[in-house]
């Protein structure tokens, strides 16, 4: 049989359009198919004992299966062909795919801090602002780890002996404030860093490349695309993958095969997805920003909106999410949320259709006051992730809720 679609390819690395559409399908050819198969299996047959256990023992070492898969939990054909596909968006040695983003993240943390992987390192750098429920997770010492907060900037000062990571998230969520991730790494020297790339997928940035060495997804959002998966995604060197397979096998935080199988699908689409959404944010944010009801607009891609000239350094793009304050306060914004017609009023983000959500009261509350108010979440706060639906049309649906909030305003004045 003539062999087909290698990938990696025996050629010069292609595009990401094509990596996006031809990825994680090397085994297409041999199987007869077109479309991947979607294996359900949760557990595998064994040929013999002395095979099952070479394979059980590869998976249980974090490597991938001789022969059998052994037990879903352990390997999945078709959550493996995903891995192999973003690894390959993100120019990764390899990926590992997880329940959710909190379970990646998760995952990575133990990987580095807990039992084999840490020793004795328990102390984590975090930037804010992070998602709500990632700094939930750090806050809230259920993983056991001591956690310093400090400014991108201010990295280095903050390590210890004992560090055993640096987490940050660029563009933040949800503020869309970015991080220059080469100036974080060449602070944090010897220690790893993990970046949440979540809002720029690998279509808009590629941190592996700046010297991170793991970027995660929320593949809830951009990758999967169309709002009907949960799950998180790892990419990073075959070392750090093998760590993040072994936390994933012992504390069972697996990825469903027919939600990998979507995701698989949906990165097809991706760069298209996000170009095309971006577009819409730039033209939404722009006109925002001139609107007399509107009191600030955050993204990268307005004037101000990236002090450190970051897109087209390190993005290739602002990006499909933005966030902006109506004048009048937390009333003003939450009457807006509601008097939206075609905005869908939700948490999550990088669906097809626009997503607007309040961050204080929804996906952030979970942050402490404090923190918030100093991270810049303020209580006007609109969050909006742009889909695929005309421009113009979600600019009418804006332009029409905040003309009635406007009169409202004026009647009560
Ligand atoms: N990271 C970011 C930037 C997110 O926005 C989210 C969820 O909103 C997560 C991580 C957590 O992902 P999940 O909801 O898939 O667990």
């Amino acid at each position: 049989m003539r062999e087909k679609k290698r990938f990696p390819s025996s050629r010069s690395a292609w595009s990401l359009a094509t990596e996006a559409v031809h990825a994680g399908r090397s085994d297409f050819a041999a199987l007869g198919v077109h479309a991947p198969p979607l294996d359900l299996s949760s557990t595998y047959p064994v040929a013999d004992l002395a095979s099952g256990t070479a394979s059980l023992d590869s998976l249980v070492a974090g490597g991938g299966p001789c022969g059998s898969s052994v037990y879903s939990r352990l390997h999945n054909p078709t959550v493996a062909r995903f891995e192999d596909a973003l690894a390959r968006l993100e120019g990764a040695e390899a990926a590992v795919a997880f329940a959710s983003g909190m379970a990646a993240l998760t995952a990575c943390l133990m990987s580095v801090t807990g039992g084999d992987g840490g020793g004795d390192r328990r102390h984590v750098v975090a930037c804010r602002p992070l998602y709500g429920g990632s700094d939930h997770l750090l806050s809230s010492g259920m993983l056991g780890l001591e956690v310093t907060w400090a400014e991108p900037d201010q990295v280095a000062e903050a390590l210890r002996p004992e560090t055993a990571l640096v987490l940050i998230e660029t563009p933040a969520n949800p503020t869309l404030e970015l991080i220059d991730i080469a100036a974080v790494v060449r602070q944090a020297g010897e220690v790893p860093v993990l970046v949440d790339s979540t809002f720029a997928t690998p279509v808009l940035q590629r941190p592996l490349e700046l010297g991170a060495r793991w970027v995660l997804h929320s593949a809830t959002k951009f990758l999967g695309g169309h709002g009907d998966v949960l799950a998180g995604a790892v990419a990073t060197d075959d070392a750090g993958a093998a760590a993040l397979r072994q936390v994933r096998l012992v504390t069972g935080g697996v990825l469903h095969p027919l939600a990998a199988y979507l995701l698989h699908r949906g990165l097809q689409t991706l760069p298209l997805r996000v170009r095309a959404a971006q577009q819409g944010a730039q033209l939404l944010a722009e006109r925002l920003a001139a609107h007399p009801a509107v009191e600030r607009v955050w993204y990268p891609g307005l004037p101000g909106g990236d002090p450190a000239a970051l897109v087209g350094r390190q993005m290739a793009g602002p990006g499909a999410i933005f966030s902006f304050a109506p004048r009048g306060g937390f009333a003003a914004a939450a009457r807006l949320m509601s008097d939206l017609e075609l905005m869908t009023p939700a948490v999550s983000l990088g669906s097809t259709d626009t997503l607007i959500q309040h961050p204080a009261a929804l996906t952030h509350r979970v942050v402490a006051e404090e923190a918030r108010r100093r991270a810049g979440i303020l209580p006007a706060m609109l969050r909006v992730s742009v889909g695929l639906e005309s421009p113009e049309d979600l600019w009418r649906d804006l332009e029409v809720g905040l003309a009635a909030g406007r009169s409202a305003t004026d009647r009560v004045a």
